[in-house]
Formats: structure tokens, C-alpha cells, sequence
């Protein structure tokens, strides 16, 4: 499996660009903003963007998604509970000082076990509100690999105290759905550094009983 992890924009969302080495066929997680250096990672690996799945509805992780849709025909694929957040990109844009990315149309809405087939590599959904009500994980069971959002980071969770966010929720998804994958799953977060479960489930301050 071919996969590039790109910081992205001002706020340095993970953007991540994966690939079947065989069939050439790609997804695009996140695709926050730069969206030129996006698609020149996926010109340089000879890839055919498929689907471009946003983990939430947040303007660092969704602000260049219409780019890269125009740029590539993909549908843009969200879990449907941040729609709601998705209608309010302008005021998020004004939050952080960005130029606010105009209207983002979702293709199709995905939810809990939904399967996500690029050639040959297999992922799912997880749904784990708390940060936004609609976030979601994308899960690779046979690459051992968990592209995580703004749920879980290399020694601390996602905020909650933005619109729609709940420590309830959150602490609820990480200890129910995301703490009950393997310890040596890789954990790809939406900002910093890869970690992987078994660490965050020893380490992690948030996560300790
Ligand atoms: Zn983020």
C-alpha cells in the first residue's frame, strides 16, 4: 500500500494519500488545503483518486476538498452527523484567519461499518463522535492502521470545546471503539506525530482509568 502523509494549511492537518500499488486506484483523507502539493504526490505515483473521505467537518480538514474533487471527479464522503457544521465553514474560517473555502457539497454520507474498497485494500468506518458529532476514524484491519482524525493524538485527545464537541462522547469512542483495536495498530492522528494504539493505551494521560 502506498501512503504519504502531507501536513496541510496553517494548522498542519495530516493529510494522507493512499494507494494500490496494483490498480493505481487512491484515496485522499483530509485534504485540508495545498491542494497543489496533493495532487503532485498523486501525479507522482501515478494514482487515480476514487474517493476523498473527510474524518470531520472542520476547515483545516475539509477546506480543499472541492479543489481536489474539481481536480480529480472523486466524490467527497462524510459522515452525515457534521453536516450541520459543515453550513458553518465561513464563521470556522474566521476562527483561524483563513479565506473561507466556499460551499462543500458531500457526495455521499458514510456511517459506522461502512466499507471502503480502494483496489485490493480494504478499510472501515468508525464512528466516534466527541470532537464533532460526525467524526469518524478510517480503520486498515490488514495494514494495521488507523487514520484517527482529531479523535486521538500522540499523548492527547481531540478539543471538545468547539461547536458540537463532548467529552462524554469522546472519552465514550476511545474507550469503546478505538482502544479495542490491537496494540500495534498504527495510529495516523489529524496534527502531529504517528503513533500507535498499544503506546496511547499505556502513555496517554487522557486515557488512563
Ligand atoms: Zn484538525
Amino acid at each position: 500500500m502506498i501512503h504519504e502523509i502531507l501536513p496541510v494549511g496553517p494548522l498542519q492537518c495530516n493529510c494522507s494519500v493512499i494507494g494500490d500499488e496494483t490498480t493505481r486506484d487512491a484515496m485522499v483523507i483530509d485534504p485540508g488545503d495545498d491542494i497543489e502539493d496533493v495532487l503532485a504526490l498523486i501525479q507522482k505515483h501515478n494514482l487515480r483518486v476514487k474517493q476523498i473521505v473527510i474524518t470531520h467537518a472542520h476547515i483545516d480538514h475539509v477546506g480543499g476538498a472541492m479543489k481536489l474533487r474539481a481536480a480529480t471527479g472523486a466524490p467527497i464522503l462524510l459522515n452525515q452527523n457534521d453536516y450541520a457544521l459543515l453550513k458553518m465553514l465561513d464563521m470556522q474560517a474566521a476562527w483561524i484567519g483563513m479565506r473561507p473555502p466556499g460551499e462543500v457539497k458531500i457526495d455521499e454520507a458514510v456511517s459506522q461499518g461502512r466499507v471502503l474498497k480502494i483496489g485490493d485494500i480494504s478499510s472501515s468506518v468508525i464512528h466516534t463522535p466527541g470532537q464533532t458529532e460526525g467524526s469518524i476514524c478510517v480503520y486498515f484491519p490488514a495494514e494495521k492502521k488507523l487514520i484517527a482524525g482529531d479523535t486521538l493524538f500522540a499523548g492527547s485527545i481531540g478539543r471538545t470545546d468547539l461547536p458540537g464537541g463532548s467529552m462524554d462522547k469522546i472519552m465514550r469512542s476511545l474507550h469503546t471503539q478505538v482502544l479495542a483495536l490491537p496494540d500495534d495498530t498504527e495510529v495516523v492522528p489529524g496534527h502531529g506525530p504517528a503513533t500507535t494504539i498499544g503506546e496511547e493505551r499505556e502513555t496517554n494521560p487522557f486515557l488512563q482509568k
